[in-house]
């Protein structure tokens, strides 16, 4: 079944009432990258240590259709914020230092 689409901030068409199950799958990735794109620049690592961090997903075991099999997170998704780390006890790569302003 179809749900509510509007257009995104890329021109794409964005499902605001689909489940995983209701979109098609190369929607849903397009989705997904498009997603990573409009994150702020701010909160984002640069490209050279987003590949590093890739480079370390596609090396794991854990690695499993895109998706990590310990929290499950799309990696893509995952590795392009400072803020997050892998999530093995000892992660194959780590946050970088982020400076959150707290009013
Ligand atoms: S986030 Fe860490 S545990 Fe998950 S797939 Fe990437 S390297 Fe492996």
């Amino acid at each position: 079944m179809a749900g509510i689409t509007e257009k995104g901030a890329a021109g794409l068409r964005v499902c605001r009432k689909c489940l995983l199950a209701d979109m098609k799958e190369e929607d849903f990735f397009r989705t997904l990258r498009s997603h990573i794109r409009n994150i702020d620049e701010d909160l984002k690592v640069d490209h050279t240590v987003y590949e590093k961090r890739l480079d370390q997903c596609r090396a794991c075991d854990d690695l499993i259709s895109g998706m990590c099999r310990i929290c499950g997170c799309y990696v893509e998704m995952r590795a392009i914020m400072k803020k997050n780390a892998c999530p093995r006890v000892h992660p194959k790569w780590q946050k970088e230092n982020v400076c959150m302003n707290i009013y």
